[in-house]
């Protein structure tokens, strides 16, 4: 395993990028590496306290520069005054990752209708109204850009006990495939990452809290043994915002160590049994023949 940045000194140069809820977890591992790589960034989310304390450790680190800016992506007039701040300060804006996002888990018979809302309008509505913001900006300045969507894997298996979030990663993943082709004349460009398991504070408080994160060891569900390092996750948002994945578009690349299809492959579960009973099995199996 690597966990060292992949792509090449100054992939991402002069490029002005936006990250929502990148203040924390993904988000702050993503945009850290895309200053490594030269950019100067904007994050956003509703708490400017945990923003400007961000900003400061990543200049820090990174030495580059960034700003925050206080938004709430359900709020369209917001999303356009990060557009409007973005540009003052460092002018064009060239990538857009929608980040933000909201989860618990439930059943959702126990969900208040209100809260299915909240889920939608920060994952769905808060992706199109910055994607919507953005691409409207871009189209009237003729200019190109790119969008890094995050999504999920059950965006298109679905899951139980977190269905708000289901629907919505699902429609951000069908916005994702459609503005790739429609935009493509633009030269708006459009992908998606579907990341399994990645310990954060902010999802893994909210989906396994308590002692369920003991009880449902992440890594125990995937094929390769263990949950993701930021850093892998930041190498391949790097790259799909970078002009080196230029042939890239309407794509959603799954970065889980095989999660979803073990899940999803109707005998993974044999894994269960013993050598001792594929022997015997075999045993049995060369009798016959
Ligand atoms: P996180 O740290 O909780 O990040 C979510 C971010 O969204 C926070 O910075 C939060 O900041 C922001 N946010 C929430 N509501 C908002 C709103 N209304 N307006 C603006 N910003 C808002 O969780 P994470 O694990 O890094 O998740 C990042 C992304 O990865 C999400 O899209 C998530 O679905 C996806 N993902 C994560 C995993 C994983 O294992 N960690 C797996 C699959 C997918 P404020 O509270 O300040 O607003």
């Amino acid at each position: 395993m690597r966990t060292d940045g992949m792509l090449k000194e100054g992939a991402l140069k002069d490029q002005t990028i936006i990250v929502t809820g990148g203040g924390t977890g993904l988000g702050r591992a993503m945009g850290t590496y895309f200053l490594e790589l030269g950019a100067n960034l904007v994050i956003t989310s509703r708490k400017i306290e945990v923003l400007e304390q961000t900003a400061k450790e990543m200049e820090a680190e990174t030495g580059g520069k960034v700003l925050a800016v206080q938004c709430d992506v359900r709020e369209y007039d917001q999303v356009e005054n990060v557009l409007k701040v973005t540009e003052e300060r460092f002018g064009q804006i060239h990538g857009l990752l929608n980040n933000a996002a909201g989860n618990f888990i439930s059943p959702t018979e126990r969900l208040s209708n209100r809260a299915f809302d909240t889920v939608i309008d920060i994952v769905l509505k808060g992706t199109t109204n910055f994607t919507l913001a953005l691409g409207k900006k871009w189209i009237a300045n003729k200019q190109g850009g790119t969008v890094l969507n995050i999504v999920t894997t059950y965006a298109w298996t679905g899951s139980g006990y977190v269905v708000p979030s289901a629907c919505a990663k699902a429609g951000v993943l069908a916005m994702t495939r459609s503005l790739a082709v429609e935009w493509a004349k633009y030269k708006i460009r459009m992908n998606a990452i579907a990341p399994g398991p990645f310990p954060t504070e902010g999802a893994w408080s909210r989906l396994l809290p308590g002692d369920l994160v003991k009880k449902f060891d992440p890594a125990k569900l995937v094929p390769v043994g263990r949950v993701g390092e930021h850093q892998e996750l930041a190498n391949l948002a790097a790259y799909l915002m970078s002009d080196f994945s230029a042939y890239v578009n309407g794509e959603v690349v799954t970065i889980d160590g095989g999660e979803w299809l073990q899940g999803a492959g109707e005998f993974s579960h044999l894994e269960k049994i013993p050598q001792e009973m594929w022997d015997m099995l075999e045993a049995q199996r060369g009798k016959k023949q």
